[in-house]
């Protein structure tokens, strides 16, 4: 088997919040707390869960965009997390990234020919004049714009089309990988869509891999290979696309899952409605995290923190219940 394009080893990155007496940090939010997971040339891996998960945070990390606390990010081998300058300047090349909305990561100011050109010039990627005016024309082929559209402004397209520009300048630096978060959030349902297709497309011509960070997981069943699921800075589960959605093994992951709609008319899951909120990352519970919302919290949940383990030939879960045979959950587990 080939190595893995990228390699994430118990990424750590906690925020001070709060300073005390004479200066010192005396808080941290606990965003991304241990995350590890691997991603394949040519694979997607989508990361799902809820808003403040930390999805977004271990984005941002792979894409160097701050200081990691502690762990590592890999790309075919090499560091990212403590890569030297030049080093990083091609390490940039390489991992671009798609933002949810494309209007405000687009200057309003530049046209799309400079917007496209851009990372064209900075990684001197073209051999000549001609060549740039090339590739920045079949950029607009490869993202289906029409090329008169090179000389308007960002404020001159549509939503779906500002993506596609969004889409474009990250190709512009032919990358091996695109961070997408919440690529297609902001975008109506139709839209959507389309920009999941392109971006299938896309994979497949390129042999791109993605990082898929969205918490839309009926667009996620429709796209990706693999699944892992965050819940307080952490990954929960981790398991191939079919497998997740057929049979879920973590309790949050069966009740983010029961939300989701089903394709034929008028079907519905059973919804797993979760008590509480999502407590605050600043003072995360002790033992599971999951266990001041969990259905089947038992004692042992409050204690002691559950491990990703394998329970398939690639499913992950982190949580004691799965260790323990049903017959044997203790008195108790499911009341609260
Ligand atoms: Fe629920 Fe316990 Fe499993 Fe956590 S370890 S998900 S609290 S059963």
């Amino acid at each position: 088997m080939s190595p893995p394009l990228l390699q994430v080893n118990d990424l750590k990155k906690h925020f001070p919040v709060k300073r005390g007496l004479f200066g010192r940090k005396s808080e941290f939010v606990y965003a991304v707390d241990g995350v590890s997971f691997e991603i394949a040339r040519g694979e997607t891996l989508s990361l799902v869960g809820e808003s403040g998960c930390g999805k977004s945070t271990v984005g941002r990390a792979v894409l160097r965009l701050f200081e990691i606390t502690s762990g590592q990010v890999i790309l075919d081998g090499q560091r990212i997390d403590d890569a030297a300058p030049g080093t990083m300047r091609q390490m940039r090349r390489r991992v671009q990234v798609v933002f949810q909305d494309p209007f405000s990561s687009l200057n309003p100011r530049m046209r799309v020919r400079d917007i496209l050109a851009e990372p064209i010039r900075n990684f001197d990627l073209a051999k000549s004049a001609e060549d740039l005016e090339v590739r920045v024309t079949s950029l607009m082929d490869t993202v289906r714009l029409p090329r008169e559209a090179l000389n308007r402004r960002p404020h001159e397209f549509s939503g779906g089309q500002r993506q596609r520009i969004g889409i474009a300048r990250a190709l512009a630096a032919e990358p091996e990988l695109i961070v997408c978060d919440e690529a297609v959030s902001a975008l109506d349902v139709s839209v959507k869509a389309q920009i999941v297709n392109l971006l299938q497309d896309l994979q497949r011509e390129f042999g791109l891999a993605l990082l898929f960070i969205s918490h839309d997981l009926a667009i996620v069943e429709h796209m990706t290979h693999r699944v892992a699921v965050m819940y307080l800075g952490k990954i929960v589960e981790v398991a191939p696309r079919r497998e997740i959605f057929a049979a879920p093994r973590h309790p949050y992951t069966k009740a983010l899952l029961s939300a989701v709609p089903l394709p034929e008319p008028g079907a519905q899951r059973n919804p797993i409605i979760l008590k509480g909120d999502v407590p605050s990352p600043i003072n995360p519970p002790k033992g599971c995290r999951f266990h001041t919302r969990c259905p089947f919290v038992f004692d042992r949940c409050r204690s002691e923190e559950p491990t990703l383990r394998a329970v398939g030939a690639e499913q992950w879960v982190a949580c004691h219940l799965d260790e323990v045979p049903y017959e044997l959950i203790p008195a108790g587990a499911g009341s609260r």
